[in-house]
């Protein structure tokens, strides 16, 4: 049987079913095209699913291409990073990974083209110079004493600045449009400029550099690409896309469609911003659970399936917007509830003795590892005399509304059995040290004979079998919804978005991997943490609380 697959369909899904329709292509070919400037942080993987989604249900190509015409800002080092992280998203690209420096020889040919036309110049303009001749949205601009040189001149002096006869920034080559165009784009872009650098890919084969609009749709129409989709800042230069493609001679003609970006509440999606956070040390690494980098996020226990899932949910549209944390935590919510399996941690522990069983006894309690999905399987956990709970799970008086240890009543043990808590003793701040209970042996699984309610339950682990562990806690790593927006966002930096707390786990988890998280029964979602967790010195990170208090503690 097959299922019939519904698949959310957007603006842009529409241009290719018209465009599939009216038979301007016959098949779809996009590219994701990051630089290498940087980890790919969630607003890339918005830009990879739609991408690579579209190539996938339209049985068409999707090709990874990097966009590296900058080497002084780029690394490879990065271009590993975004190709494990595209990988781990579940995605593939087609062929071999393309790289804009595959084609500097093709560009430097179109730069001759357009010199050729008269529709290129090499211009010594400062750049101060170039920036104060470009006029602004209100006043024209004005034409380069440069613009009118001749063909053969413009071909002598570019040959020049490839040869490395001029200095960084006393010469660059520039498209020969219009200064008084009301797009100031087209006000004779720069198309090359000299960097001596050396290039990740290329080396020091080359010291003028094209830039990034004269570079992309050629490197677009070199891979057949069909429709080169961005995000809403590039609408203007389509127009420089456009006029480039249309004066060069080239074969095929690839169209630019723009979408919005996704913009998270209490993150930064701009890879030169999340590097001052790396350099800053303000966290550990680009890949730290607080960040919204992919390789943060794995870090954290995101799984590939929630961040589609979440890519799913918000679109693609025009309309700016901004996405709440809330969106994204519900999607990890609802693929670990379903796959995680449960496990028991104390956070914040305290002591807790059972006076009627005997010190020596030691008794395995079978658990399922997930309370729906038998297939998950069971595990055997220790459970002994002496316990540890939750400091919070235990109060000298409550009303009737707590639902835990109170002094004097009884409550659950998860998968275990009916406690009363008979007294306690504290310490001489008055912090209470140790909890006396007393167990009902008749209550394994089962409740009480005599008809007793036992409402509450809690967790434990065995203080004799339990395994130390640290916690990471992670709240927002900005304390303003839109830090982007502040001058200095580091000074909206949340001191507590780390809390590290010193508890136990379970004796079973001595054997946990970094391949997925666990549900902490109570506690909330966690994964191992592969950085800084090793045998003996377990660190789980809290991927996700169990409940949404995201939007109660915003709402204001
Ligand atoms: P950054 O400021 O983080 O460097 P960028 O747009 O310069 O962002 P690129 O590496 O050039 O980063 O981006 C690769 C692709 O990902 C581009 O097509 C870009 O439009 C897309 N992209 C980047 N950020 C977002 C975002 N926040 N939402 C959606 N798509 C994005
Ligand atoms: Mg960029």
């Amino acid at each position: 049987m097959t299922e019939a697959v519904v698949r959310p369909t957007n603006f842009i899904r529409q241009i290719i079913d018209n465009d599939l329709a009216e038979g301007k292509y016959k098949t779809v070919h996009t590219r994701f095209p990051p630089e290498p400037n940087g980890y790919l942080h969630i607003g890339h993987a918005k830009s990879i699913c739609l991408n690579f989604g579209i190539a996938q249900d339209y049985q068409g190509k999707c090709n990874l291409r990097f966009d590296d015409t900058n080497p002084a800002k780029e690394d490879i080092e990065y271009v590993e990073s975004i190709k494990r992280d595209v990988e781990w998203l579940g995605f593939h690209w087609d062929g071999e990974v393309c790289y804009s420096s595959d084609y500097f020889d093709q560009l430097y040919q179109y730069a001759i083209e357009l010199i050729n036309k008269g529709l290129a110049y090499v211009d010594e303009l400062s750049a101060d110079e170039i920036r104060e001749y470009r006029g602004t949205l209100t006043q024209p601009g004005k034409n380069s004493p440069y613009r009118d040189r001749s063909v053969a001149e413009n071909l002598v002096l570019f040959t020049k600045m490839r040869d490395g006869e001029f200095g960084e920034g006393k010469a660059c080559l520039r498209a020969k449009i219009d200064m008084t165009s009301p797009f100031i784009v087209m006000r004779d872009p720069v198309l090359y400029r000299i960097k001596f650098a050396h290039h990740h890919q290329t080396g020091n084969k080359w010291c003028i550099y094209p830039m990034y609009d004269f570079t992309h749709c050629i490197s677009d129409a070199l891979e057949n690409i069909t429709h080169s989709l961005c995000t809403l800042e590039f609408q203007d230069n389509r127009r420089l896309y456009d006029w480039v493609l249309d004066n060069i001679t080239i074969a095929a003609r690839p169209h630019q469609y723009e979408f919005s970006r996704l913009n998270l509440a209490y993150a930064i999606t701009s890879k030169r911003k999340l590097n001052l956070l790396v350099t800053e040390k303000i966290v550990d690494g680009w890949d730290d659970p607080r960040m919204p980098t992919i390789s943060g996020l794995r870090r954290r226990g995101y799984t590939p399936a929630s961040l589609r899932d979440f890519c799913q949910r918000i679109g693609v549209t025009k309309q700016e917007n901004l996405v709440e944390m809330s969106t994204l935590e519900f999607c990890i919510r609802e693929d670990l509830n379903q796959n995680a399996p449960r496990a028991m941690a104390v956070i914040d522990p305290v002591r807790v003795v059972i006076e009627n069983m005997s010190e020596g006894l030691n008794e395995i309690l079978t658990m399922p590892n997930h309370p729906n999905r038998p297939e998950l399987g069971q595990r055997e956990v220790m459970f002994s005399r002496e316990l540890y709970i939750d400091r919070a799970d235990f109060r000298e008086e409550a009303n009737k509304n707590y639902k835990r240890l109170v002094l004097g009543k009884e409550v659950r043990l998860r998968n275990a059995y009916v406690i009363k808590a008979g007294r306690v003793e504290k310490d001489s701040q008055g912090e209470i040290k140790t909890i006396y209970c007393s167990y009902d042996a008749g209550t394994l699984n089962k409740n009480p004979e005599d008809g007793r309610k036992v409402k509450g339950v809690i967790h434990w682990v065995s203080t004799k079998f339990a395994l130390p562990a640290d916690f990471h806690l992670y709240d927002r790593l900005f304390n303003t919804p839109i830090p982007g927006s502040v001058d200095d966002f580091l000074s909206t930096i949340n001191a507590e978005s780390l809390v590290v707390k010193r508890g136990f786990v379970e004796a079973s988890l001595s054997s946990a991997d970094t391949s997925h998280a666990y549900q902490f029964e109570r506690e909330g979602y966690f994964c191992l943490d592969y950085k800084h967790s090793s045998k003996d010195h377990l660190v789980f990170n809290r991927t996700v609380g169990l409940r949404d208090t995201w939007s109660e503690t915003t709402a204001e």
